[in-house]
């Protein structure tokens, strides 16, 4: 069997227990070693084999993985954040059907939550925002025309836009043009929840000016929308005038005068 696990933004305590458990069984571990925290290898027994997939081709990981499954090991393929985001596992999985190969995914903390909890951000807030668009700039990889940043912006939605901080004059001219005001609170968020965390608030016009300052290129996230900042309704779900499926709505709590 080869699992997919994902290995949680960066915090070596921020695997799932399921993870955790995959990767201390494993014979071997394939790692995307360009943003995977090494330090969570340190949970491998000692004789697994480990290999760093920033320095493979498709073709090679596949190699390895298949050659492991045949001799009967245990593999485990370790993708940051959760696999199901930018994350390539889909070829890999395409390629171990072809060889009848079993396979299953464990999810893990995608960076993008990891962010929320770094700025104390609920992205969806009454009143505000109720979606929240997860997007990049094009870059090697291209973005289909229809999924313009331009295009999402003019709904106003909350966005979190990863892969990009390379390109941050441009992302907020395309904010800006779909319809976003300057002014609208942004966030960079570097390498959430490692140690070297950086949290930047600033507004979409400010966006390259700030990561200059600051003297981040990558492994950053970007923030965007009015969740961040201070006006938003009240939820219903804990509204004393609200009747929910778990609880009666309760009178008017009256002052003792
Ligand atoms: N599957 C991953 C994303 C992989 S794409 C996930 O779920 O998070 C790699 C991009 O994710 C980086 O360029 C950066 O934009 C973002 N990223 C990954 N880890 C991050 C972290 N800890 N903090 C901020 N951004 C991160």
């Amino acid at each position: 069997m080869i699992t997919f696990v994902g290995a949680g933004p960066g915090a070596e305590d921020l695997i799932t227990v399921r993870g955790q458990n995959l990767l201390r069984e494993a014979d071997i571990v394939v790692y995307a070693g360009s943003l995977v925290n090494p330090g969570l290898l340190s949970m491998c027994r000692e004789n697994c084999e480990i290999y760093n997939s920033a320095k493979m081709t498709l073709e090679e990981v596949m190699e390895v993985m298949t050659a492991g499954e045949r001799a009967g090991k245990k593999v485990v393929r370790l993708h940051t954040g959760d696999p199901c985001l930018y994350g390539a596992i889909r070829e890999q999985m395409d390629e171990l059907e072809k060889e009848n190969i079993p396979y299953e995914v464990c999810p893990g903390v995608s960076s993008f939550c990891g962010a929320a909890a770094a700025l104390g951000a609920e992205y969806t807030l009454p009143g505000v925002s109720q979606s929240v668009v997860i997007t990049r700039m094009a870059g090697r990889t291209p973005v289909p025309d229809r999924e313009s940043i331009r295009s999402f912006a003019a709904h106003q939605a909350t966005m979190v836009i990863f892969l990009s901080t390379g390109m941050l004059k441009e992302l907020s001219e395309e904010l800006i043009r779909g319809g976003y005001a300057a002014d609208t609170p942004a966030a960079i968020v570097y390498k959430a929840t490692w140690p070297e965390e950086k949290v930047m608030r600033c507004t979409i016009k400010k966006l390259a000016e700030t990561a200059e300052k600051e003297n981040v290129t990558k492994t950053a996230l970007i923030v965007v929308g009015r969740i961040l900042g201070s006006e938003y309704d009240r939820s219903k779900l804990y509204d004393p005038s609200f009747t929910t499926e778990f609880r009666e709505a309760s009178a008017p709590v009256q002052s003792e005068k």
